[in-house]
């Protein structure tokens, strides 16, 4: 049976690609996204590949989604002082590039950022 490609994040934790990686756990990774939309954007992502979107992962594991968050929250303290906006988008339509669940986290000043 042929199995799915690899998303590209799967590769991140696989370390097949780089990226600069500023949290993990035996769960979950977190790197700097590669086209920064803020001063601070980073990604936090699931390692499993078995999660599409966040209403999935919520479904499947809650404390998993839970954890994201505290990652986010962590993260954010760290690198923006504690205020961000957290983006978990949902569908190609709206700009999901990339089907293997992840929470954006963007902070700094966004006061002239087009972020929508
Ligand atoms: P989405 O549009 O699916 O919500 O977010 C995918 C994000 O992954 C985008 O912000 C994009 O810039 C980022 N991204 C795509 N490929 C890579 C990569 O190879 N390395 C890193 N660090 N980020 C990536």
């Amino acid at each position: 049976m042929p199995t799915a490609e690899p998303t590209i994040f799967e590769r991140i934790v696989a370390r097949e690609i780089p990226a600069t990686v500023v949290y993990e756990d035996d769960r979950i990774i977190a790197f700097e996204d590669i086209a920064p939309k803020a001063p601070v954007h980073l990604l936090v992502v699931p390692k499993t590949a078995q999660y599409a979107n966040v209403t999935e992962l919520a479904a499947g594991d809650p404390q998993l989604l839970a954890d994201v968050v505290a990652v986010a929250q962590k993260l954010a303290d760290r690198y923006a002082g504690g205020q961000y906006r957290l983006i978990f988008n949902t569908g190609h339509r709206v700009g999901q590039t990339v089907f293997h669940v992840h929470a954006h986290v963007l902070g700094g000043d966004q006061s002239e950022g087009t972020l929508g």
